[in-house]
């Protein structure tokens, strides 16, 4: 428990060092952006005015990653509300359904008790699952071709808790990538970020729960995410 608290202050910290970079890299740009479409009429060659129109629409585009990694660096409080599982489950399916037959992947989200609840943020829930999604898929391609790769969730009472169970047959992790999965920026991938886990860690925590981790090299791997059920008095926030 220690460890996850120190993790989570490492967290806190490096979201807020983010943000501050963030914010300094868009002073700048938005100078930039202003000088160029100054500079833009008095230009005559319409080879040059298709260069400001690139330089500008490249910027727009820096912004706009700034901004979506903002959103990821730095979860909102959780608006809570009583969610059924088996709604989550139903978005995830609508939502990833064409994705997965078009990658040939076997999609399986197993049926869940109606009654079953947690108290969560419904958006940062469905970044949660989501973000898993896409790190099974991306364990998945990375197969060879021999065999048909497949994500399983499932979803279960577990004492006071619900457990989200997320099973894939990719790749897998070695110790080194298990130990440090869940840290900011850590990534295995050519064109990953590295954030992907370590805002699912962040988001389940705020909701006073947690995620754990098996993996089998050359197997697969087992995410389990433990959410608060509702039954009880929710606590106050
Ligand atoms: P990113 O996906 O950008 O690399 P994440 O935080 O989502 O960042 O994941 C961190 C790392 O954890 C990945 O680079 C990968 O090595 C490992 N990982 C996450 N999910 C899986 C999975 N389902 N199977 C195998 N490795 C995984
Ligand atoms: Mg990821």
């Amino acid at each position: 428990l220690q460890q996850s608290n120190a993790q989570n202050d490492r967290l806190v910290e490096l979201g807020r060092i983010a943000a501050s970079i963030a914010h300094e890299i868009r002073n700048p740009l938005t100078s930039i952006r202003g000088l160029v479409q100054l500079l833009a009429p008095n230009l005559t060659s319409s080879a040059k005015l298709s260069y400001i129109d690139i330089i500008i629409s490249e910027i727009n585009r820096v912004n706009s990653i700034i901004t979506e990694f903002l959103k990821t660096a730095k979860p909102a409080p959780p608006l809570k509300e009583a969610i059924p599982v088996t709604d989550l489950f139903a978005e995830l399916e609508l939502l990833c359904h064409s994705e997965s037959l078009l990658q040939g992947i076997e999609l399986v989200i197993l049926p869940v008790d109606p009654s079953l609840m947690i108290y969560a943020d419904r958006l940062q829930m469905k970044q949660v699952l989501l973000n898993m999604l896409h790190n099974a898929m991306e364990a998945i391609s990375d197969l060879p071709n021999s065999r048909t790769g497949m994500i399983q969730f499932e979803a279960e009472r577990f004492g006071r808790y619900v457990q989200i169970r997320i099973e894939d047959n990719g790749v897998g992790m070695d110790e080194q990538t298990r130990t440090h999965l869940f840290s900011p920026f850590f990534t295995t991938k050519n064109s990953g970020t590295g954030l992907g886990l370590s805002t699912c860690y962040h988001i389940v925590e705020l909701h006073g729960g947690t995620i754990d981790v098996e993996s089998t090299p050359g197997h697969g791997t087992v995410f389990r995410i433990y959410l608060p059920t509702v039954d009880k008095k929710p606590e106050l926030s």
